[in-house]
């Protein structure tokens, strides 16, 4: 049985229940036109000026009769999911809430990994055990990004798939875990690349992933996925409840602030995009990064899915050329 997930959550639960964790975000974007999921949930009513994700989850998890349950992170991810869930109930979907606590409070978060662990029928140990698993493949990964940053092998679009991928491991951890270690062997034997102008991207996944092919066509390469990056777990914390408080996303700008500026001095970063999607409350949160981080910061705005805009492209080579 498949359930749908919104964001990262815990996933070793899902596993460990004998389930396929489906991270809609990556049906929706790899779909052959999102851009029709997202004027399908349109035309059933949801409203124009609403981030195009939210409309494509929804279509994805609507049309999928597989995904009968969908965990809803109901605190800690997008100020949309509670509607988003609303509207699935609608459509006959079971709901299990997930709700990673403000604070960041070990207790409150173990209480919410028991509450998912008893809704999907399985165990902490068997939840453990998953997670033994899992640690092995996110060892490739943080593998894959060092080959990234200190060894140039990697490009920026190669690291932010692999790294989003893991929020559900393509629903195949053996699959993903054999594709994973072939790609390390092959980048292994790459030529190091020449040295490039080297950029951070933070915020949300884009939904105009050619970004970083258009960056590397001018020079310029992303060595930090911040989210992306976050999505993988980095730390191989051995708790389960730790690995998941040490995860920055649920808990604010702040949280990700002290993960992001240690990642930017380690990687020698020359600049970062922060990336906001259109209708997307994180917006808001781009003045406290300007007042943070001590770099030449472009802001860029994605509002559908599809290849960047003119007017993208334009601000783009525009910074590059700025901070050359
Ligand atoms: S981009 Fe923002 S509004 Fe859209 S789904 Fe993500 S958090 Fe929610």
């Amino acid at each position: 049985m498949k359930v749908g997930i919104t964001t990262t959550i815990p996933v070793e639960a899902v596993f460990a229940a004998g389930k396929i964790p489906v991270d809609l975000n990556n049906i929706f974007i790899t779909a052959p036109s999102p851009q029709a999921l997202v004027e399908e949930a349109e035309e059933e009513g949801y409203p124009r000026n609403l981030c195009a994700w939210i409309k494509g989850l929804y279509t994805v998890a609507k049309n999928d009769p597989e995904i009968s349950t969908i965990i809803a992170v109901t605190q800690g991810d997008c100020s949309n999911t509670h509607a988003l869930m609303e509207t699935l109930m609608l459509a006959g979907k079971e709901i299990i809430p997930f709700a990673y606590p403000f604070d960041r409070d070990y207790d409150l978060l173990a209480h919410q990994l028991e509450k998912l662990i008893k809704a999907l029928g399985t165990s902490w140990e068997k939840t453990r055990e998953v997670k033994k698993k899992l640690d092995e493949i996110r060892k490739f990964l943080v593998e894959l990004d060092f080959l990234t940053y200190a060894e140039g092998k990697v490009t920026g679009f190669e690291n932010h798939l692999w790294l989003v991928s893991s929020s559900d491991f393509n629903q195949n951890p053996e699959e993903f875990q054999k594709e994973l270690e072939e790609f390390l062997k092959e980048v292994k034997k790459r030529p190091r690349e020449k040295e490039k102008l080297r950029i951070a991207y933070i915020g949300v996944p884009p939904i105009i992933p050619d970004l970083y092919d258009y960056l590397e066509e001018r020079g310029a390469r992303v060595v930090f996925n911040e989210v992306q990056r976050q999505f993988s777990m980095p730390y191989l914390e051995e708790d389960l409840v730790r690995q998941y408080q040490l995860y920055t996303y649920p808990y604010g700008i702040f949280a990700r602030l002290s993960d992001i500026k240690k990642e930017l001095e380690m990687r020698e970063v020359d600049a970062v995009i922060h990336y906001a999607q259109s209708f997307c409350y994180r917006q808001i949160e781009d003045l406290i990064i300007r007042r943070e981080i001590h770099l030449p910061i472009l802001t860029l705005e994605g509002d559908k899915p599809g290849r960047m805009d003119a007017r993208t492209r334009m601000r783009v080579d525009a910074f590059l050329d700025m901070i050359r």
